[in-house]
């Protein structure tokens, strides 16, 4: 027999902005209430019945870090989440609204973040528990990819960035910071004046000093 299978541009569910297109991203509903709704990617919509009728959406997921088998680490933002490679189909009922998964770039760049602003950074592999890409850019003495809800500093003389706890201040400090050098540098810059003789003596201790004061 055969199937009258139709893919639809778009589907409106209930709610404010609620035309969901491939492509989109949206909230399902969580077997269990008490967890926050499942993210997916609206990969196809399809209806499987005549005349439209019988509307399942064809998903991929995206997985929270605690979801993933190396579970959720230090830089693991609390809106960040994984594209899966796993699919799978779902009815229009369970979809509770869209949500916006930014890239990691445009995320940061948010004027303010809304509970449904998410941002994917990773490619994850369920079988394996694999990332795409496997390394990304490290920051701080820590050597730890950036968190973009934590706040860093960045030091003038290299431009890495810093955890203020790392270089033992406190966020506040931090806060009130007008300039940054980081400890790396403030001996590179003393070994340099050193090297120049007796009158970057004076020079170097200025420096010192100044930083002192912050
Ligand atoms: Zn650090
Ligand atoms: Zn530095």
């Amino acid at each position: 027999m055969a199937r009258s299978r139709q893919l639809l541009g778009s589907f409106t569910i209930k709610g404010p902005d609620g035309v969901i297109r491939p492509g989109d991203s949206v909230l399902l509903k969580a077997p269990d209430s008490s967890k926050p709704p499942y993210v997916a990617r609206v990969e196809e919509i399809e209806a499987a019945g005549p005349r439209g009728t019988n509307v399942k959406f064809r998903v991929r997921w995206y997985y929270r870090p605690e979801e993933s088998i190396g579970g959720r680490r230090a830089f693991h933002g609390s809106k960040e989440l994984f594209l899966s490679d796993h699919y799978d189909t779902q009815s229009p009922d369970t979809i509770e609204g869209k949500c916006y998964v930014h890239t990691f770039e445009e995320y940061t760049e948010l004027r303010s973040v809304n509970a449904e602003d998410y941002f994917s950074r990773f490619e994850y592999k369920s079988a394996t528990g694999t990332f795409t890409p496997d390394h990304i850019a490290v920051f701080c003495k820590c050597e730890m990819p950036y968190n973009p809800d934590d706040l860093m500093i960045q030091c003038e003389g290299c431009s890495d960035w810093f955890h203020p706890s790392c270089v033992r201040m406190t966020i506040k400090e931090a806060k009130k910071l007008k300039h940054f050098f980081c400890g790396n540098c403030v001996a590179e810059n003393a070994k340099l004046q050193k090297s120049r003789g007796t009158r970057g003596e004076s020079e170097e201790k200025e420096v010192m000093s100044k930083r002192r004061r912050r």
